[in-house]
């Protein structure tokens, strides 16, 4: 029988809160005035709650916010028009569009309307192209948080078999290519991939991006291995639980990152640091 381990959790909002106040404290030591621009199109209101979080952020960094919120109705031509302007525009220093934009809307074509160097979501395709070549660049913040919360544990990444469970351009993807950078044997898993338990059975470090209610079972993770739960699932009976069937995975990982209060939280931290670091990078400050 195999022996049960002492799993421990990694308390991400925590860790956020540790990052946001060194970030607070970076901007108000070396005057630092950063701003952002949040864009918010339509009334979806997981998007506004989104987009409300950032703000609040932001403001107590000390992060200037310039919000615009838009009608449903705002055509691609607008909407090109306003990113081109805040491009321009020397006072601000990131770019947020709030994702997803409304049918109709060609978001890939707008986020690549982004000057890379205001790209604080990370992705524009020289932000991931930077990543690809190893360079510095502004970094996704999803997966930049995963990493921070795989280093918490104080387990070298090299050498370890990293399995990711999903392969987004916003998550499954960048993440993969940060656990290699770092020396990783990296697996990358998918819809299609036929044998998902055995893939992840073999994995030192498991990050689940799936979006799938618990589906990563208890008898899936290798003992002793580091989970990083990306997914944010709402249950019907309103619930948020993540791809890993939590409950299950006790005894088994040695490290788990709960959900909600695991990834989401270093996700926001991470998208100030981007801000921070663009402001530094315009300005050549900081
Ligand atoms: P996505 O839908 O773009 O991608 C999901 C990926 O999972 C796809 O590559 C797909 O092939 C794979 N997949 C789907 N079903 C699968 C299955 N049964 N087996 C194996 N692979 C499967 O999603 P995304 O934007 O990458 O987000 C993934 C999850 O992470 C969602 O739950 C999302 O809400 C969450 N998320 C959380 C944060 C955060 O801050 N915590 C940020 C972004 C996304």
């Amino acid at each position: 029988m195999e022996q049960s381990v002492q799993t421990r959790r990694i308390d991400g909002k925590q860790l956020a809160a540790d990052l946001r106040e060194r970030l607070r404290q970076r901007v108000a030591e070396a005057q630092l005035s950063p701003t952002l621009a949040t864009i918010l199109v339509g009334d979806d209101p997981a998007s506004a709650v989104y987009v409300r979080s950032k703000t609040r952020a932001a403001r107590q960094i000390g992060i200037d916010v310039r919000d615009h919120h838009l009608p449903a109705t705002t055509s691609q031509d607008e909407l090109h028009a306003l990113l081109t302007r805040l491009n321009e525009d020397p006072e601000i220093n990131g770019i947020l569009l709030q994702l997803p934009l409304p049918a109709g809307l060609d978001e890939e074509a707008l986020l690549d309307t982004i000057a890379p160097e205001k790209d604080v979501d990370g992705f524009h395709p020289v932000n991931l192209g930077l990543l690809l070549r190893g360079r510095p660049g502004l970094r996704p913040c999803t997966p930049a948080g995963c990493m921070d919360l795989i280093h918490h544990t104080g387990t070298s990444v090299s050498g370890k078999h990293a399995v990711v469970v999903g392969r987004s351009n916003i998550v499954g993807k960048p993440v993969a290519l940060m656990l290699l950078a770092e020396h990783a044997t990296v697996t990358i898993c998918h819809s299609r991939t036929p044998d998902l338990p055995d893939q992840v059975r073999a994995a030192d470090i498991v990050v689940a991006a799936a979006g799938r209610p618990n589906m990563i079972q208890g008898d899936w993770i290798k003992p002793g291995a580091i989970v990083i739960d990306v997914g944010i699932n709402r249950l019907d009976d309103g619930s948020l639980v993540g791809d890993v069937d939590f409950d299950a995975a006790q005894g088994r990982a040695a490290w788990i990152t709960p959900v909600p209060g695991g990834v989401g939280p270093m996700t926001i931290a991470h998208l100030m640091q981007n801000t921070v670091e663009a402001f530094c990078r315009q300005t050549s400050s900081g």
